[in-house]
């Protein structure tokens, strides 16, 4: 049976993996794992979700074939490689460990939890990680499983979203949950540099700790990575509070699930795209330090590095008019933006700079602008010249034909980063 849990969270605290590894706890006196624990990020652009919109999806059975450790809830625990689908209405136990410590009084959070003997058809999942859902479709496609949804039912979507979830790409997460909370900075720095399939650990330019969570929740520390084995060397070397539990997610993070290459008149909001295109209105910074342009493929949209991607808007700055780039991001409503996860430049375009006015053929005197793109005129004899006469230089560029991304800090759970694409 799959089981999926989702929105147990709010501002305040909790943790919808928190709530999993209880399931697990309790779940696994009586069953298998099967296969990892997994978190499923599902479409970070939608206003009403909780913090970082993940959910929940546990496979439990009659497990054979290999084990692997995956985690410590008061005792080991095991996944295995394999297993028998077992079927039983669990229902009541969730229910307790959802109701004890799902944030109920947040207005935002609204959970769900779902157990199905089968698993959902993958495009809820792609649509759930790419655009909305409705509630109503949720259920339609968990009429055959049995479900609870509390307040709004919202829950519902991505518990069943995440167990549509299929790993064509993965990585995985170590989260480490203890009462108090403290890690310590050198040792994540030592582990980062060590454990070379680990990502995000540590954003070396803005000297910050990215493993740890932003808000309250019972988390210390989630660090991600390709392999299973150095997630675990990697818990090993970081120096923190005392840990009381810890486990392995099996993750869609860092795969760019939730983008789709368009062309902009297809551009909706809510969604996340790849957009090419030849940049049209050059950066401008405006109120907050935020970067906006534009970009052009036959329809013009906006662009913007906001100021939480602190170093990457230098980049963005150094666009020009021509430069052919492809952009990576969430879409905005109002007005319609794309929030830039990371850039392709494809071709910078060759910037002019005029150094000196053109000369009158007649008297040798250099001519006056008659204003911006409107030529020049001699101020003795009056003889005219177009733009072009004046004398330029062609300016070196500071930006290289390659790829750039916001820094650690301001990542995306979902988006891939440079080192997992480029490998
Ligand atoms: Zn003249």
């Amino acid at each position: 049976m799959w089981i999926g849990i989702d929105d147990t969270d709010s501002m305040q605290g909790g943790c919808t993996t928190y709530v999993a590894t209880e399931i697990i706890k309790e779940l696994s006196r009586k069953y298998d794992l099967i296969g990892f624990p997994r978190l499923v990020r599902l479409n970070p652009n939608i206003p009403w979700k909780t913090r970082g919109n993940g959910a929940i999806a546990l496979h439990f059975g009659r497990g054979y074939g290999k084990r692997i450790e995956v985690g410590y809830i008061g005792k080991k625990i095991f996944a295995y490689e394999k297993g028998i689908d077992i079927f039983e209405n669990v229902s009541r136990e969730i229910k307790k460990i959802m109701e004890k410590h799902a944030f109920m009084h947040d207005e935002k959070t609204n959970p769900a939890f779902v157990i199905c003997k089968t698993k959902p058809s993958y495009s809820l999942y792609k649509k759930a990680v790419r655009s909305i859902v409705s509630i109503g479709e949720a259920r339609k496609e968990a009429k055959n499983c049995i479900y609870k949804t509390y307040k709004n039912g919202r829950g519902i979507i991505g518990s069943i979203a995440a167990i549509a979830w299929k790993p064509y790409d993965r990585t995985y997460e170590i989260i480490a949950y203890g009462k108090e909370k403290w890690v310590d900075e050198e040792s994540v720095i030592k582990m980062d540099k060590e454990c070379k399939t680990c990502f995000d650990n540590y954003d070396y330019e803005n000297k910050h700790i990215a493993i740890m969570p932003h808000a309250n929740s019972p988390v210390i520390y989630g660090i991600r990575g390709e392999n299973v084995e150095e997630l675990k060397k990697a818990m090993r070397m970081v120096v923190s509070s005392a840990i009381e539990r810890w486990i392995i997610f099996e993750t869609n993070q860092a795969t760019d699930e939730h983008l789709q290459k368009k062309k902009i008149k297809d551009v909706r909001p809510y969604e996340s795209v790849i957009v090419r295109g030849v940049v049209k209105k050059e950066p401008l910074v405006i109120k907050g330090g935020h970067v906006i342009f534009s970009i052009y493929d036959g329809d013009e949209i906006e662009c913007a590095a906001y100021e939480p991607t602190k170093q990457f808007r230098n980049v963005i700055k150094g666009l020009r008019k021509g430069d052919v780039i492809t952009v990576y991001g969430g879409v905005r409503e109002k007005p319609m933006t794309i929030n830039i996860e990371k850039i392709k430049i494809e071709k910078l375009a060759k910037v002019y700079k005029k150094i000196e006015n053109p000369r009158c053929p007649r008297c040798g005197k250099h001519m006056k602008s008659m204003g911006r793109e409107k030529g020049y005129r001699c101020p003795k004899c009056g003889t005219k010249a177009g733009e072009k006469d004046a004398k330029y230089v062609i300016v070196g560029r500071e930006l290289k034909q390659t790829f750039y991304e916001v820094p650690v800090v301001a990542r995306r759970h979902l988006a891939k980063p440079l080192k997992r694409l480029l490998a």
